[in-house]
Parts: C-alpha cells; structure tokens; sequence
C-alpha cells in the first residue's frame, strides 16, 4: 500500500477496516462530498476519522468503478460530490448481507425457538409453563395453540391406549 500502511497496524487497521466499510454506508445513503461523510461519520461513531483515510479512499474507489464523483458549488466552495456507481451498490449490498450474516451469528445464541411455531425470537416472546417444563413461545396464542394442540394429542393417545 505505501507509506501510509504503518498507520493501519493492530486495532488500527481493524478500525480502518472499519471506518472503510462505515464511508461506504454513508455514501450508500446517498450522493456526498467528503466533508459529510466526515461529519457524518463523527456524529454516528463517535470518532474521528482522518481526512487522509477518507480522501485516498474515495480515490480507490473511483479507480475501481465503484464510485464517481461531480464538481458542485457548496456554498462559496466548489466540492466533489461522491456518489456510488451500480457495481458500487452491488458491492455494498454484497458487504451488508455478509455482515448481517455475522451479526446474527454474534446474536444467535441469545435467540430461542417458539416451541409451536419455530420462528426465531430475539427478545420478548412469552414463556408459560407447560406439563411442569417452562417452554418459550413467540407470544400468547402461540401458547395457546400449543396447549391445545397437546390436549389433543393426550386425547388421541388416550383413547388410543384404552381400545
Ligand atoms: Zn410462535
């Protein structure tokens, strides 16, 4: 990469990772020049990101098609308004599903199973105890059906054992 690859090292090339991936977000937003996605960034993050990781940046991403810019009057100032091409988007929305995809990895073990209907619950849902055993449901009628679905099933059985 150059001269500047010694600024990225450990946590900070992690973090640069980061703030790349970050700017792409921010430009996926919508047309910016790179002062906004500067302020942007601080005002979300909470951090500072360097002028000299955003500028370079932009220009690689220019290099490879993935962004164009236009020369527009900000005020007093002329600014270059970045903006994502098509292969731009395509790539982000490539790089968002893969981070979905670990996000939900990192979340998954929080997440439990309704016991009646099987869909994923993450937070709330409703637990009842049910034949002594507490089981987790997505929500009360899920509950319910549940109970009802298991009286059912003892009356079958019921029946079933008694001819
Ligand atoms: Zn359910």
């Amino acid at each position: 990469m150059g001269p500047n690859t010694s600024q990225c090292e450990n946590i900070d090339e992690l973090m640069c990772d980061f703030s790349r991936f970050y700017i792409l977000t921010i430009l996926y937003e919508g047309p910016a020049h790179g002062y906004r996605i500067i302020s942007r960034f601080k005002k979300q993050v909470k951090k500072e990101v360097s002028p000299s990781l955003v500028y370079p940046f932009l220009q690689q991403l220019e290099e490879k098609g993935l962004v164009t810019h236009t020369v527009k009057p900000v005020g007093e100032k002329e600014r270059k308004i970045f903006e994502l091409t098509m292969a731009g988007r395509e790539l982000c929305t490539d790089l968002f599903k893969r981070f979905a995809k670990l996000v939900s990895i990192a979340i998954e073990p929080s997440l439990y199973v309704c016991a009646h209907c099987g869909c994923k619950v993450y937070e709330g849902g409703y637990r009842e105890v049910v034949d002594g055993k507490e089981t987790a449901f997505c929500c009360v009628h899920c509950a319910e059906s549940y109970k009802q679905a298991k009286k059912a099933a003892k009356v079958l059985n019921a029946r079933h054992n008694s001819t």
